[in-house]
């Protein structure tokens, strides 16, 4: 009853000119092979959502947003609200990446603000959340991830509505992972603090591990309990990479 689907999720982040929707319909190609383990989610960067949306039609890729705007619309000079990234094709946005929260100083309470706004436009919220060095090095990972959960997944959350990405700061681009027992006592943390706050819907959110995800380490991650898929940043950006780790679920 504990199986849940797992999702492999593609953050490009600042990457990708037209040119990189090749690697997109390389994925949508490769997914025949692998859809059957996971779902795939690719998050390329705004500007190549439409583009992106239309590449991967009749493949099993779905096409993500990186962040929103809470409003649906208005006098935000640059921001782009939830209604829009919809409009361009995505079906979820990830939200409060560590690089949102420390370039653009996002609070939980900004973070919430914009899973709700995913919710109104009827998609799926990525909320990320994750220790510091100095936080883990303090001895503080679960008390501020724990604070992190509550601040920012928003009241109303089910299964089909919220994924949890868990991503400890310091192993994002890093190349360094933490060892699967300590992913495992942040994954049963975020797990408990779901079910506490949703009950059954709780216990079936996806929880994602994220920060260094390669080919090479996703087999050992992803047979972590409560590890339901990971989310990825520079191994998405090469197909086969990207492809292998789905593979290894
Ligand atoms: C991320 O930014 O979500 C991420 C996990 O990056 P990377 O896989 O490159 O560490």
């Amino acid at each position: 009853t504990d199986k849940r689907r797992p999702l492999i999720a593609g953050n490009w982040k600042m990457n990708g000119l037209k040119a990189a929707v090749n690697e997109l319909a390389a994925i949508g190609q490769g997914a025949e092979a692998v859809w059957r383990k996971a779902d795939l989610l690719i998050c390329p960067p705004a500007t190549l959502l439409f583009t992106s949306a239309a590449v991967v039609i009749g493949s099993k890729v779905a096409i993500g947003a990186q962040d929103c705007h809470p409003a649906v619309s208005g006098a935000h000079t640059g921001d782009i609200s939830a209604e829009m990234l919809a409009d361009a094709g995505a079906t979820a946005i990830i939200v409060g990446h560590s690089e949102r929260r420390t370039d653009h100083h996002e609070t939980d309470a900004r973070v919430r603000g914009k899973a709700e706004a995913a919710w109104r436009a009827g998609l799926v919220a990525i909320v990320c959340v994750g220790e510091t060095q100095a936080e883990r090095d303090a001895g503080q990972t679960l008390e501020v991830v724990g604070r992190q959960v509550a601040g920012s997944v928003p009241d109303g959350a089910t299964a089909a509505n919220l994924v949890v990405a868990y991503e400890p700061v310091w192993a994002i681009g890093t190349g360094r992972t933490p060892t699967t027992k300590d992913v495992e006592e942040v994954h049963k943390l975020i797990r408990d603090r779901l079910k506490d706050r949703f009950s059954g819907e709780g216990n079936q959110v996806r929880i994602l591990y994220g920060g260094s995800v390669k080919p090479s380490n996703a087999a050992e991650l992803m047979a972590v309990a409560n590890v339901d898929g990971a989310l990825v940043g520079g191994a998405s950006l090469k197909a086969v990479d990207f492809l292998a780790i789905a593979a290894a679920c």
